[in-house]
């Protein structure tokens, strides 16, 4: 008796013990990817992106379109460090692509910006609680000859619905995205390791666009709550909340008109490594 089932037995044993094999190993290796899941960070000049792509190991170079990608590894965790260019438009497209391409973890978007604060110094860092599109505006109705009245500009929402934004009084809001919790509280943790300047938490505001009136700067600081401004934050943020990819803008001053401070281009460096020491933390926190 034993004999005539002994062989279906061990069959039946070993096939699942393969079987379990394969799923567990299958289950190791998805876990494995999914926690190796890059993490990525942007910076649209040279000055704000090389020192960090210098900091990586095993670095591979990669290019789509005018977008460099610095693939490489900071204390062996995945990191991809991405040249996007200036502005808006390069921001959001080099952040869908490198979604599709690399899926990352987490992004951080950082480099220099111009202040809103009188509190705020060239060197100080604002970690964006919040980032807004400074661009999505509606006018008021004027006639021919009625002028322009920049001050009664409205805010617009984009995202508000998919019918017109510019018929629905549902849209006329601020849109703000913002900053992911675990990303806030790695560059928290970190904060006090910065000592040429403050880490504060605030209201990053972007648009192709480069204040330098004092009275508009203002009138963005009351309406929006901005503290500093800049060309990309919100449109990285946009996307990234259209994938739902956790995202945070790291923006150093590099200068502020509203108190004088001059430019200085150091900034995108110190910048940078504070980033770095903020990525090293949520690597950790991981
Ligand atoms: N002065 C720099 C100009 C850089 S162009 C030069 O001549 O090279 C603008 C870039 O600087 C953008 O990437 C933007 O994010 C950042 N930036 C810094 N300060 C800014 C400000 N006050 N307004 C808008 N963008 C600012």
């Amino acid at each position: 008796m034993l004999k005539k089932f002994a062989l279906p037995v061990i069959i039946t044993a070993l096939l699942c013990s393969i079987l379990a094999g394969c799923s567990s190993a299958e289950k190791s290796s998805t876990a494995k990817a999914k926690d190796e899941r890059p993490i990525m960070i942007q910076g649209p000049m040279p000055i704000e992106a090389e020192k960090l792509a210098d900091r990586l190991e095993d670095v591979k170079k990669e290019k789509s379109g005018s977008f460099v990608f610095y693939i490489g590894k900071l204390d062996g965790y995945p990191v991809i460090v991405a040249k996007t260019g200036k502005g808006m438009e390069n921001t959001a497209a080099a952040t869908a692509v490198a979604i599709e391409k690399y899926n990352p973890a987490a992004i951080i978007n950082q480099g220099t910006s111009g202040g809103h604060d009188t509190d705020l110094n060239v060197f100080d860092i604002v970690l964006g609680k919040r980032t807004v599109n400074l661009g999505s505006l509606k006018t008021g109705n004027l006639s021919e000859g009625g002028g322009i009245e920049p001050k009664k500009w409205i805010p617009m929402d984009l995202l508000a619905s998919e019918g017109s934004a510019g018929e629905d009084p549902d849209a006329e809001k601020i849109r703000y995205f913002e900053g992911d919790k675990q990303l806030l509280e790695a560059a928290n943790a970190v904060k006090d390791e910065y000592k040429t300047g403050k880490v504060v938490e605030g209201t990053i505001g972007s648009a192709d666009v480069w204040n330098n009136e004092v009275d508009r700067i203002n009138w963005f600081h009351d309406k929006f709550g901005t503290s500093v401004e800049e060309m990309e934050g919100a449109a990285g943020a946009q996307i990234a909340k259209a994938y739902d990819i956790p995202y945070l803008g790291i923006r150093i001053l590099s200068n502020n008109k509203v108190n004088g401070g001059q430019y200085n281009p150091d900034t995108a460096e110190a910048n940078q490594e504070f980033v770095y020491k903020v990525v090293n933390q949520y690597i950790k926190e991981k």
